[in-house]
């Protein structure tokens, strides 16, 4: 069951609520200071976004897809450090629990993830395995009823402060690939993890990000995500084919904000006498940026009404992540060039977004990755010549 339509309305109103009077107020203050002030994730907690695509029976709001794009467009029209903070539990770090999990890990774990009582991560990224994450050289060994799990995790959002991983290690012996490999959901405090201090990044300040250290990590063979050894590599995906949508409509949000910033500055910025928007060069740069906005936009809709409808949108989602976080990555560089020597200052609107949204394009897939998937599925999709 989601949300009816005047439910999802007043859900709607109240996110750009506060995105607008808590969040863009306090945008340069956690650049700044590479932290969100504890108070504000209360605020997050109360407004239930740590729940939003959380089935409503586990305490979430249980969005739908397509609900959940547009909310996804809202909040990251404030910085996007903000959505990172609680957008874990909302994605990516329950996703896998919600597609597959066992009933009683999911009443165990997902009502504290969806009142934000604990922060999810999802475990997979290692040094020698990014786009190939089939390499991951993470081994889980079994010993009577448990697990002993050994490896090293990089690059993993909200590792530093999260009290749940989902880490993916090879648990059958002889496989490659994607195949024997499962997903843990390890507790913090296990002992054998650890997480070492968060990086220094170019951006998204304010959002930790780390590595996941595991020394014979012993879990019992019951927290294997849906008690389905050697599934594993199918559990991410699905959450990662969910999660690809959520990130689209995460990088059109800082694109029509970024829009909106253009808009202003050009109106009042004075130059040869008038201010810049009168010149037609400056209006192109806000024109192919709010055409491609409105492109990404129907793009991530439609997408996520057709997985709504139970459609395989593995390509769709592809390509929604692909066109959305290259279209940022030029909204963000035509911005600082509209903001002339401003837009390369530091705490400049254009400079902070520049950096954040850089990311984008980088993971859940690079554009590499996914331009590779999109040409395979196409042309496996086509038929041969004289077939038709
Ligand atoms: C801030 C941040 C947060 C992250 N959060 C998480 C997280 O929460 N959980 C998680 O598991 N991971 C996370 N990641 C990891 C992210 O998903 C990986 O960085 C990404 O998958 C790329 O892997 P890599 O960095 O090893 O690059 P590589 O895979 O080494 O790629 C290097 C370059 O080679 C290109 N390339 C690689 N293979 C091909 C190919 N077949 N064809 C064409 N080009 C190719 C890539 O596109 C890229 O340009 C995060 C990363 C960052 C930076």
């Amino acid at each position: 069951m989601y949300p009816s339509s005047e439910d999802f309305a007043q859900l709607l109103q109240q996110v750009r609520a506060f995105v607008v009077d808590e969040c863009i107020p306090l945008e340069q203050q956690v650049d700044q200071d590479d932290e969100i002030p504890e108070s504000l994730v209360q605020r997050m907690r109360a407004l239930g976004l740590f729940g939003h695509s959380i089935p409503q029976v586990y305490g979430g709001a249980g969005l739908s897809t397509e609900q959940l794009a547009r909310v996804n467009i809202e909040v990251s029209q404030a910085a996007t450090t903000f959505r990172a903070r609680f957008g874990g539990n909302t994605g990516i770090a329950s996703e896998s629990l919600v597609a597959d999990g066992t009933e009683a890990q999911k009443r165990r774990w997902l009502p504290r993830l969806a009142s934000g009582e604990i922060t999810g991560c999802f475990a997979l990224t290692e040094p020698e395995a990014g786009s190939d994450a089939t390499a991951l050289q993470t081994v889980a060994v079994r010993d009577g009823d448990h697990y002993e799990i050994t490896g090293r995790k990089c690059f993993i959002t909200n590792a530093p402060i999260a009290g749940l991983f989902t880490v993916f290690a090879r648990s059958e012996p002889g496989t490659v690939g994607a195949k024997g490999v499962s997903a843990f959901l390890v507790e913090r405090g296990t002992p054998g993890l650890h997480t070492p201090a968060a990086y220094r990044k170019m951006g998204q300040h304010g959002s930790p990000v780390g590595e996941v250290v595991l020394e014979r990590c012993r879990v019992h063979a019951s927290a294997i995500v849906g008690d389905l050894p050697g599934q594993g590599f199918r559990t991410a995906m699905k959450a990662l084919n969910k999660q690809r949508i959520n990130l689209a409509g995460l990088c059109t949000g800082p694109a029509i904000r970024l829009v909106d910033e253009m808009v202003r500055f050009a109106a009042t910025r004075q130059q040869f006498g008038e201010p810049i928007a009168a010149f037609q060069l400056v209006q192109q740069m806000i024109a192919e940026s709010n055409t491609e906005v409105h492109a990404a936009r129907a793009l991530v809709l439609e997408t996520a009404r057709k997985r709504d409808a139970g459609e395989d949108v593995t390509m769709e989602a592809s390509m929604c992540k692909l066109y959305a976080s290259e279209m940022c990555g030029r909204v963000a560089d035509r911005a600082v060039q509209l903001f002339g020597g401003s837009g390369y200052i530091a705490n400049n609107v254009a400079e902070r977004f520049y950096r954040d949204v850089r990311l984008f394009r980088l993971y859940e897939g690079t554009s590499q990755i996914h331009l590779v998937n999109i040409a395979r599925r196409t042309m496996a999709r086509a038929q041969p010549a004289g077939q038709a």
